[in-house]
């Protein structure tokens, strides 16, 4: 009846799943992963390796808790942060090591001193310490990172199926979950979980209707094309409640027709302004953390009703063109497709940087009015000689004008580093029904379903992701076995 058993079975080879296999692995359970891709890694793979580290425990749950803003409960919250603060010590037991990286998620490359936490002004945030990353790493740190999990699963007595995507889950009365049918070739396989079933399957990058329908606007994946809400959709087959579906990671990236995914957007030096399609500034470009984008662009004109800053523009000069790179091509998989020339010439004579030798002209090409273009350079020129953004509150530090011809204008859109929604868990990692009751034997980790809300600060998922596979891999590992 059944094509494969195993204790545990894992839905999704990315760190959750590597962290929850481990963890259920290390307790003698006979530990079964399924992945969708022909490989693992997942988002993992693309991300940028960042792992949160605390300097007080209790502010940070404190911070976390506030930054939820009450859709978190604290014991979730806690669970988190004391899990997660292993994270450290349990990389170097698996091979790897890890180093503090300088506080550094802005917009831009430019090393500005950003305070240690994002959101300085919440509660708790003096307990919050200096983003970490393996060893040894560069801008593919997330690579790195899975090179430590992906060697400590492949060394270990456990088995991966690749190519395998879950279609459902299977359930009995009064036993929980007891296994899943997944695709294999053109057939479908049986998988018996004997203690429990662990959904480690992303978010829902990849599904433009759920984007729609929960965030409330179209976004582009800059991640692995695999997530595209699958555990949702299996975990609310069986009754589960769903959390944090409105809530996103999410920066300002390129979107072009050449590829499927987003580009993710970094500015080279500080001459430039993002400007809507008025023409007109609406943020402090240098001062917003890239993980919360969504906001300033989730803007809808009330009397038009159209999205404004979507697609909205970076404006910027000659000496900022030759400085660097405008695009992250370095990070993930995407350095496997693309690389951005360092001098942005290729990009431009692709026609995805529009160059002109005036602001007018610049702006016939992206389709603003030229008076209001010319209008908001010459306004953010003047602010940067009085070295004051009296609307915005860009840091006079950071009020570079735009100074020599060309001028240069690119496209940017949200990106998505990935979503935080899907079934609601609880401090065991156990997924909870619409009644807040565990379903039997499920369990999740990861960004599916993850306990942060819309305030994301960055470095939270990985985190959460091992830290909250481990919890799910030895709770998982610890159930009673079916009986039938
Ligand atoms: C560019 C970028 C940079 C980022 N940088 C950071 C950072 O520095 N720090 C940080 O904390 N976070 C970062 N993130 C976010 C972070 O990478 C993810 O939140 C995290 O990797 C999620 O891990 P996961 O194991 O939950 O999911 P994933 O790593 O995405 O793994 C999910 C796996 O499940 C598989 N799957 C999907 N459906 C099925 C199915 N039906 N059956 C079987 N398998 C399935 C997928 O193919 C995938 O392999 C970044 C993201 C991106 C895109």
């Amino acid at each position: 009846m059944w094509d494969h058993e195993a204790d545990v079975v894992i839905v999704g080879y990315g760190g959750a799943g590597a962290a929850a296999a481990l963890a259920a692995v290390s307790t003698g359970a006979k530990v079964l992963i399924l992945e969708k891709n022909p490989e693992g890694g997942g988002n993992t793979k693309y991300s940028g390796g960042s792992l949160r580290t605390y300097l007080d425990l209790d502010k940070a749950v404190d911070h976390i808790e506030a930054l939820c803003e009450g859709t978190t409960e604290r014991a979730v919250v806690e669970a988190f942060v004391r899990e997660s603060s292993r994270n450290p010590e349990w990389l170097k037991e698996i091979g790897g090591e890890v180093v503090f990286k300088p506080p550094s998620e802005t917009t831009s490359n430019i090393p500005i001193t950003l305070p240690l936490a994002s959101f300085p002004t919440i509660r708790g945030a003096e307990g919050m310490g200096p983003k970490m990353q393996i060893k040894g790493s560069g801008s593919a740190a997330g690579i790195d990172l899975w090179g430590v999990l992906s060697r400590k699963v492949a060394e270990s007595n456990l088995e991966v199926l690749c190519s395998s995507p879950v279609k459902r889950l299977l359930a009995a009365k009064g036993e929980g979950v007891t296994g899943v049918v997944a695709a294999s070739g053109d057939k479908d396989i049986k998988v018996r979980a004997r203690r429990g079933v662990i959904l480690t399957c992303g978010g829902f990058e990849y599904d433009q209707a759920m984007h729609l329908n929960y965030l409330g606007q179209s976004y582009f994946g800059m991640c692995n094309p695999g997530n595209t809400g699958d555990g949702i959709r299996l975990a609310a087959e069986l009754g589960a409640d769903l959390w944090h579906m409105n809530a996103t990671a999410a920066a300002l990236g390129y979107k072009f027709a050449e590829f499927a995914f987003g580009i993710r957007h970094r500015m080279p030096s500080a001459g430039f302004i993002y400007v809507d399609q008025t023409g007109k500034r609406f943020m402090d470009e240098m001062g917003t953390d890239a993980h919360i984008m969504w906001a300033p662009t989730s803007y809808i004109d009330v009397k038009t009703l159209q999205r404004t800053r979507v697609p909205c523009y970076a404006i910027f000069d000659e000496d900022t063109r030759v400085r660097g790179p405008l695009g992250a091509t370095g990070q993930g998989k995407v350095s496997d497709v693309y690389q951005w020339s360092p001098d942005n010439s290729a990009e431009i004579r692709k026609g995805w940087i529009k160059a002109a030798d005036n602001i007018a002209d610049l702006a016939y090409q992206i389709n603003v009015r030229p008076d209001r273009l010319q209008m908001t350079v010459a306004q953010y020129n003047l602010q940067c000689v009085g070295g004051y953004d009296p609307e915005l509150g860009r840091s006079s530090n950071t009020l570079v004008p735009i100074g020599r011809p060309p001028y240069y204008a690119v496209e940017m859109r949200p990106c998505l580093f990935n979503t935080q929604g899907g079934p609601k868990r609880n401090s065991k990692a156990q997924i909870l029904d619409v009644w807040g009751n565990p379903i039997k034997r499920l369990y999740s980790a990861g960004e599916l379903g993850s306990l942060w809300h819309r305030f994301y600060p960055g470095a939270g998922n990985l985190s959460e992701a091992l830290a909250f596979g481990r919890i799910a891999g030895k709770n998982a590992a610890a159930e009673q076995p079916v009986s039938a």
